[in-house]
């Protein structure tokens, strides 16, 4: 199972490694560790607990 996603900052670009802790799913906030920004990041898992996640701008 892998716990990391490469996320696209929608403020200023940057890759990141996003780390999502094995229990958590869904919508929760992350800052941007270059520019500070929020994201609000979405965290899927499929059956064989592959990760995907979406990152967009906080409100
Ligand atoms: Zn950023």
């Amino acid at each position: 199972m892998d716990d990391t996603v490469t996320v696209y900052c929608p403020y200023c670009g940057a890759a990141t490694e996003l780390y999502v802790d094995p229990e958590t799913t869904g919508a929760f906030v992350e800052d941007c560790a270059l520019c500070c920004n929020p994201w609000r990041v979405e965290a899927s898992r499929d059956e064989e607990g592959n990760l995907t996640a979406h990152v967009e701008r906080a409100q």
